[in-house]
């Protein structure tokens, strides 16, 4: 599939961000096209390959990265350091805003020991001279081992893999999908689950907000294929739905679905509530997303009222906090049931789980570790 992206930059010189996401292709004719080129295998090879997709994975690999994740714990805590990649570096670049995933990579990769290169700025980049993907891949897989990389178009981050010449992660490409989002999110569920003694098979969770665009509830979809008899509610207007491809692929695979637009009765009897915000880059206009904005709100008095007890809450972060839109009011920060900053403290161990597995160093991380040496109060919840 050729983008049309390099060349519309090339056209407009200097164009921003905003102006390149108004322009992308209908965002649901574009992720139907999309066919990446990977396919789910029994046995995972991480080793040297590029991880595009949730669709690569089965559950044996998701597992893997889950077990490397927990060995990670010491020294995403600072209990331990490694040096496992030193003189390692990571290519960071993001041709979209992003503090926390970008952040979360980096951060990930220094704590193994590596070194970190960022492009973060669309407009300070060469793409805005006109450069195309396969160019950019080419001269920035020279200088780096691994390289991360989030763009607004779908599809763009496999294009860019093919012309690389080091592993690729997918750190976001438009609305289509976010695989390492997906990872954690799963893993944060399967710890807080385990802790209300139930599991990921069998279990009831409800989406919510704008599951047209959000890519984190594709691919979180997507990536629950894997598991068995889980039912699924999905809050959102209608004008926003999850994608109908993925909504038969969940049916396919015997997960029930219910679709709904009635926020408060869609919150009942779920073991996990993941709100998403309204997406409001994909949309035509600002004016556009506003229609949608605030129309599904969670807050203590709603979760006391229809949800069960301990029902986990989560959203991949950032939460519109605005006024007119607060889709998970400050008044749950304190909610032992709140995930959402257990949520990005794993993304941490995931995202090193997965460079550990890439550049095939996880089992001997251990060998460089030693004691930090300064001060680190405990601040991980437990
Ligand atoms: N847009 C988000 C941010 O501001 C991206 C992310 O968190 O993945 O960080
Ligand atoms: N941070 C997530 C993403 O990059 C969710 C969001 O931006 O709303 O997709």
């Amino acid at each position: 599939m050729s983008l049309p992206c390099s060349r519309l930059l090339a056209a407009n010189g200097v164009v921003f961000l905003g102006q390149i996401i108004d322009k992308i292709d209908r965002q649901d004719a574009a992720i139907k096209s999309i066919e990446l080129e990977t396919h789910r295998s029994s046995t995972m090879n991480f080793r040297g390959n590029h991880i595009l997709s949730v669709k690569q994975f089965d559950r044996d690999s998701v597992e893997q990265v889950f077990q490397v994740a927990d060995d990670m714990e010491p020294y995403a805590h600072r209990l331990r350091m490694t040096k496992v990649l030193d003189g390692a570096i990571l290519g960071n670049m993001f041709f979209e805003p992003s503090t926390r995933t970008r952040v979360s990579f980096g951060c990930a990769f220094n704590l193994l020991g590596g070194d970190v290169r960022e492009t973060t700025d669309v407009k300070s980049s060469s793409i805005t001279k006109g450069e195309s993907l396969y160019d950019t891949a080419r001269v920035i897989s020279g200088y780096s081992d691994v390289i991360v990389m989030r763009h607004p178009q779908p599809g763009s981050v496999a294009e860019f893999a093919k012309a690389s010449r080091v592993p690729v992660v997918n750190g976001g490409d438009g609305s289509n999908e976010h695989p390492s989002q997906a990872l954690l999110d799963l893993y944060t569920i399967k710890k807080e689950l385990h802790s209300n003694s139930r599991s990921i098979d069998g279990m009831r969770i409800a989406m919510v907000g704008d599951l047209k665009h959000g890519r984190t509830v594709h691919s979180l979809s997507q990536l629950l294929l894997l598991y068995r008899n889980i039912h699924f509610t999905l809050i959102s207007p209608t004008e926003l739905r999850m994608p109908e491809s993925i909504v038969s692929n969940l049916q396919a695979a015997g997960h029930e679905v219910t679709e709904t637009e009635e926020m408060e009765q869609g919150l009942q009897d779920n073991d996990t509530v993941y709100l998403t915000r309204i997406q409001e880059e994909r949309f035509d206009s600002k004016l556009e997303a506003d229609i949608y904005r605030g129309r599904f709100r969670l807050n203590q008095a709603i979760y006391t009222r229809h949800c069960q007890p301990n029902t986990v809450i989560m959203h991949p972060l950032p939460r519109d906090s605005r006024a007119d839109a607060n889709e998970l009011d400050n008044d749950l920060n304190q909610h032992p049931s709140l995930a959402i900053f257990r949520q990005t403290d794993n993304g941490v161990l995931v995202r090193m789980a997965l460079f550990a597995l890439i550049l095939d160093v996880a089992d001997i991380v251990e060998d460089t570790a030693s004691e930090v040496s300064w001060y680190t109060e405990s601040r991980f919840e437990e």
